[in-house]
């Protein structure tokens, strides 16, 4: 399937460390058919004190951070090219392991390739500003690399969001100590060992293990600078209390219950097909997954009606199928907790459609759980809490005020969908949603936009140049232009 060497482990400033056997070794699973793929020796405490010190003191010596933008700029883009020849097998291990369908898999390796490409290019025009400030003097502001990274990433989405970590921290100068999850380590080994190739030794670590012994490692390390974080909110706080003991530097990027709104004209056809693919995509194992849906009552039947049509034809099975729209979920413990909330739905909610999972062989074993819609009471579990899967939550609104304080009734405030006739109620409706993205009629945010959440969604943007600026520090040099 993939050509990973067996070798691949923990890599340590640019280094696979040799495989031990004291090492804790995980088995990494195929969750479409539970089934093992690969056995990954987890980083130890001293592996991730080795990492940290070695990246610190890359850093201190400027190897990298030294080196002149169109350098790092021009490693950024060797980097690309190599992950564009192995595109295909980075496709094929990241489908395999997340089991999301193989075509958003090529989308999201895509996606990496173009994030190291766009942070190879801009990095060599990155401005620095002067200030006039009278005739006898100049203040240069520059942006100075924060030092050394952690990134902790999920395992939804492993290569993208570790690429988003990872590539504007390069480009800026720092090293970085990248942790993937116990459950997704694949392709982040993958992209260190093609990165290590380009980059200078010490400035790059994968580092895998658990979350609650590596993870906190990192996160209370006093040679590390700053924390970049990806996943849960529970998790992101106890990152936040970490960090604050040396007032560490930390970009969250934590959960969502992102809502869509349907206004009365909005074009009916049009806004089903998005709102069944927005919770669809990535099993709705996405931050980003629009799991609230608000329909205006004029349109509301008609719309449920295309929905549930909709809904039948989506395609649950074999995520490797390029007709598969639906694979499993990550584990047989998150595929419980998904049941677990439909059972809480049916008490709660009125069933409006419940799919199937695979009934053949090997997939029955897999860790499938069904497409589920529900009309829900606001403020009940299914309307607030974040499920993290293919379950969708729907209620009806009659004037557009209700609508939007339904839309921000959340702990949550990541992204927004609005379906629209009229794009000055779009607009308009969307000045009021306290959330970082805003998507109307199916409109996307661009890769170099920024990202990030109000509220319990995070902390910081990342994305383009805002990923520049959480790679960063500000920095101002004052010169005197008299003669001394
Ligand atoms: P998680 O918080 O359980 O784990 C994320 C990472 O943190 C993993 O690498 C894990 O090993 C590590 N970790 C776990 N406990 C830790 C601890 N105590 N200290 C340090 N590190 C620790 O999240 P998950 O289940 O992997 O991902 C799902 C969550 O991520 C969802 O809530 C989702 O919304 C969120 N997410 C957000 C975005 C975004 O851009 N806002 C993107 C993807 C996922």
């Amino acid at each position: 399937m993939s050509s990973l060497s067996q070798d691949l482990g923990i890599l340590v400033g640019g280094e696979f460390v040799a495989r031990d056997s004291a090492d804790h070794v995980r088995a990494v699973v195929d969750p479409a058919r539970d089934t093992i793929i690969a056995t990954v020796p987890e980083a130890s405490i001293s592996h991730v004190d080795r990492a940290v010190h070695q990246a610190r003191e890359a850093f201190d010596r400027q190897i990298w951070a030294g080196k002149d933008p169109w350098e790092r700029g021009s490693t950024l883009l060797a980097i690309a090219t190599e992950m564009r020849h192995v595109h295909d097998e980075l496709a094929a291990l990241e489908s395999l392991n997340v089991g999301k369908p193989i075509a958003q898999a090529r989308g999201d390796v895509h996606l990496a390739i173009q994030i190291f490409d766009y942070y190879g290019r801009v990095i060599v025009d990155y401005p620095t500003e002067v200030i006039e400030d009278g005739p006898e003097q100049l203040t240069f502001v520059t942006r100075v690399p924060v030092g050394v990274v952690a990134a902790i990433v999920p395992w939804n989405y492993p290569l993208a969001i570790a690429a988003t970590a990872v590539a504007p921290a390069l480009a800026m100068g720092c090293s970085v100590v990248l942790k993937p999850s116990e459950l997704t380590p694949l392709t982040a080994l993958r992209l260190g060992e093609i990165a290590s190739k380009h980059l200078p030794a010490g400035v790059l670590s994968v580092i895998p293990g658990d979350g609650p012994t590596i993870g906190s490692r990192l996160a209370i390390h006093d040679e590390i600078d700053q924390i970049v974080f990806t996943g849960g909110t529970e998790t992101g706080r106890h990152i936040m209390r970490s960090a604050a003991a040396d007032v560490k530097r930390i970009g969250l990027e934590l959960g969502g219950k992102s809502p869509t709104i349907v206004l009365a004209d909005a074009p009916v056809q049009a806004s089903v097909a998005d709102a069944l693919q927005r919770i669809v995509l990535n099993q709705g194992e996405n931050c980003g997954a629009g799991s609230r849906l608000l329909v205006h009552e004029s349109r509301y039947d008609e719309f449920v009606d295309r929905l549930v049509d909709a809904a039948a034809r989506v395609t649950i099975g074999d995520p490797q199928d390029e007709a598969t729209t639906l694979g499993p979920m990550i584990s047989a413990t998150h595929s419980e907790r998904v049941r677990s909330y439909m059972t809480v739905a049916a008490k709660e909610c009125q069933e409006i459609f419940v799919g199937e999972t695979p009934s053949e062989r090997p997939l029955v074993d897999g860790f499938f759980a069904p497409l589920s819609i529900w009309e829900a009471k606001p403020g009940g579990k299914i309307w607030r809490e974040e499920v993290f899967g293919p379950l969708l939550a729907v209620t009806r609104f009659s004037e557009e005020d209700e609508a939007v304080t339904l839309a921000n009734d959340s702990v949550y405030g990541l992204m927004a969908s609005i379906w629209a006739g009229d794009r000055g109620d779009a607009l308009r409706v969307s000045r009021r949603l306290r959330v970082g993205s805003i998507r109307i009629n199916q409109a996307s945010p661009p890769l170099h936009g920024p990202w990030g959440g109000f509220k319990h969604s995070g902390l910081g943007r990342s994305q383009g140049r805002y990923g520049l600026e959480r790679s960063s520090e500000l920095k101002q040099i004052s010169v005197n232009l008299t003669a001394m």
